[in-house]
Formats: C-alpha cells, sequence, structure tokens
C-alpha cells in the first residue's frame, strides 16, 4: 500500500522518456512515503521492455503479457490495469499526461473508486497523512492548485519535462510476471489503423523558436527558421511553434501552436519572438527552461517570465544572431 506504481510506456521499441521522468519522481515519492516505485508494463510480448525497464533502478518492475495487448486497445490495457491494481494495492499509481493517460486515467479512476488528478507539473507527499499533494494550473493557467485526496491508490497523470528522467544504472529491479484474463468479446474497436502523418511534435522539442502577430507577416517565419537551423547545430531537436495569432492569421498551421488551446511545452531553450504574452500562451511554455525574449515592447508580459530578453525589432536580432551562432558553429 505504500508503494508508487508507474505505468510504463514504450515508443519506437524503447521506454519512453515520460515514463523515465516517472520513474524518477516515483523513486522520490516512494521514498517518502517508506514503499518502493515499481513500473508497470503491458504489451503481447513484454520481456524485453520489462528488462529495459529494470535498468532503471525501481525496485520491481510487473510484466504483464497477454496476445489482446498488442498495440493499445484501451478496453483490454484498462480491463488489465484494474486487475494488477486489484492484485498489488499499490498507494500511488502514475501516469503520464500523454494520449494513452489521458483515455486510460480516468476510466481507471472510475473502476478503482480512486480520485484521480490529471495534468500534474509537481507531486509531494504529505509528512502528516501520506497523501499525495497534486500540482497543476487551474482556470486557464491563471493560478497554480494543490489537491489532496483521500483513498487508494492515489492517482495522477503527470506533464512530460517536468521532471529529470531516471539514468540507467547498477541496480537493477526484480521482473515479476503477472497474468491477466482477457476475453476479445470486451473490445469496441474491430480495427485499429494506423495512420502515418507528419507530425509536429511540439513536446518532443529540446528547443521551441515561436512568432507571435510580432511577426507582421508569413514570411517573419523564414526569418526564424534561419534561427531554427542556426540552432539545430548545436542543440538537438530544434522546431517552430507559434501564438494562436500567428495561426489565426493563416501564417502557420496549428499544430505549431504553444499554450492553452495549443501544445503544452517544457523545452530546455523557448525563444519567443513577437509574442506578447498572453496567459493563454505563457500558461502553455511557462515551464521552459530558459526563456528568451525578443520584443519591440519593454513593458509585454513575456518579458516578465523571460530569463533573458532583448528590445529590438526581431528584423534587426535575428538575422545578427543567426550570424554570430554560424561563426560560433
Ligand atoms: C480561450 C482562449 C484560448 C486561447 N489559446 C491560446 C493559445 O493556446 N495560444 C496562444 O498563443 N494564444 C491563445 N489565445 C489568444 C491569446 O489571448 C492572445 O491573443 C495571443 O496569444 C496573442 O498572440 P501574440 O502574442 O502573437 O500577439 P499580440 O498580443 O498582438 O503581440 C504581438 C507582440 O509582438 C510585438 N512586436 C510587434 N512588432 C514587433 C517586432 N517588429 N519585433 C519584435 N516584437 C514585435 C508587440 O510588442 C507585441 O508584444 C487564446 C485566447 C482565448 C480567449
Amino acid at each position: 500500500m505504500s508503494d508508487v506504481l508507474i505505468l510504463g510506456e514504450i515508443k519506437e521499441g524503447s521506454i519512453d522518456t515520460r515514463t523515465l521522468e516517472l520513474v524518477s519522481v516515483g523513486k522520490r515519492l516512494a521514498g517518502e512515503r517508506g514503499g518502493d516505485a515499481c513500473v508497470l508494463i503491458l504489451g503481447d510480448a513484454p520481456q524485453g521492455a520489462a528488462a529495459e525497464a529494470a535498468s532503471y533502478g525501481p525496485a520491481k518492475v510487473y510484466s504483464v503479457g497477454h496476445p489482446l495487448l498488442k498495440g493499445f486497445q484501451p478496453e483490454f490495457w484498462l480491463a488489465a490495469l484494474e486487475q494488477v491494481c486489484k492484485q498489488i494495492k499499490p498507494g500511488v499509481f502514475l501516469m503520464s499526461h500523454s494520449y494513452r493517460g489521458m483515455e486510460l486515467g480516468p476510466r481507471l479512476s472510475c473502476r478503482l473508486g480512486a480520485r484521480l488528478t490529471t495534468d500534474c507539473i509537481d507531486l509531494a507527499i504529505d509528512p502528516q497523512d501520506g497523501l499525495l499533494l497534486r500540482t497543476k494550473p487551474v482556470s486557464g493557467g491563471n493560478a497554480i492548485s494543490v489537491f489532496k485526496c483521500p483513498g487508494e491508490p492515489q492517482m495522477a497523470t503527470v506533464r512530460g519535462k517536468v521532471f529529470e528522467p531516471a539514468a540507467a544504472g547498477e541496480a537493477k529491479g526484480e521482473i515479476v510476471e503477472i497474468g491477466v484474463e482477457l476475453d476479445a468479446s470486451m473490445a469496441k474497436v474491430i480495427s485499429l489503423e494506423v495512420v502515418k502523418e507528419e507530425i509536429v511534435a511540439l513536446d518532443k522539442a529540446d528547443v521551441v523558436v515561436a512568432g507571435g502577430a510580432g511577426l507582421g507577416e508569413e514570411d517573419g517565419f523564414e526569418a526564424l527558421e534561419d534561427l531554427r537551423k542556426a540552432l539545430s547545430k548545436s542543440f538537438g531537436n530544434v522546431m517552430i511553434g507559434c501564438s494562436r495569432v500567428a495561426v489565426d492569421k493563416g501564417w502557420i498551421s496549428s499544430d505549431h501552436q504553444v499554450g492553452l488551446t495549443g501544445t503544452m511545452i517544457s523545452p530546455d531553450l523557448y525563444v519567443a519572438v513577437g509574442i506578447s504574452g498572453a496567459i493563454q500562451h505563457l500558461v502553455g511554455m511557462v515551464h521552459s527552461k530558459k526563456i528568451i525574449a525578443i520584443n519591440t515592447d519593454a513593458g509585454c508580459n513575456m518579458f516578465k517570465v523571460a530569463d533573458y530578453g532583448v528590445v529590438e525589432d526581431y528584423g534587426k536580432i535575428i538575422p545578427a544572431l543567426v550570424q554570430k551562432l554560424e561563426e560560433l558553429s
């Protein structure tokens, strides 16, 4: 009942970084509750992923294999999760605030009679009663609230990139196989087809260079593209983001939009160019590790959250910045 259970997710054959972030916070929380951090891997052949998860040092990895857990059919995953939770009775159950976590979390909490808090940006244990303190933005990001709920398991989905991922180490977790009973008649989806499309996965970017109304015209994004390319020589995955106004003006597609009705991100570096810093935008990027703002208005909100700021026309700053980066690379 003191253990912290983490739902493992696999991306392109490996444990997803978001799961590793949960492992690192899960270890801390388990320590505070006097229990262990454990990872749960579901799949039709989960052995490889379970072994990989074990190398990140959780106390245990529960490996649940069943032919119907191939791919992701929520009904089968839900039934498996319900059975596993009833069997091992975790004190805390964490999932990523990913598509899977968003799909499974509310439905599972309902089945278990537990209370779920979604999209948490911080977690702690109340030393008085051992309950999970769940911090999340509320009121469209205008405020941050801390929730505490009774009952077990204590459940939360956690936003990506707010915790450092766990690193692989010497200590390997014990792998425990658990059987589940699933029936093909549980399926509500008859066939599942994965459509491959070009997706702008802004939440996976290390650096986001974002433009807003201050670019003045669509061509302003060409200057940002030059900066993106120059930064790509020194940083990993550099992507273009934008404010909603840039989308509304038709300068760029909506999958680049950052904010309340766009993507929530926390990259290592966020460069805000000609973006005023409306609350609906800030809520999507304020947890970036470093923020650089370029804006002609010294009084704009973006400067209040920026680590570094340049009060200047972007048309002068960006080419100079690109040139300097080229010289340094
Ligand atoms: C329900 C709701 C949801 C919303 N969701 C989102 C969301 O998800 N994401 C989002 O972004 N917005 C969202 N919005 C819109 C939001 O309120 C703002 O309108 C929007 O973020 C403003 O975009 P902007 O900063 O690009 O434009 P503006 O507020 O017009 O700011 C432009 C900035 O550019 C600067 N500037 C001008 N010329 C230059 C120059 N040459 N060089 C440098 N700087 C210059 C100006 O000083 C100004 O600060 C939402 C609004 C609502 C009501």
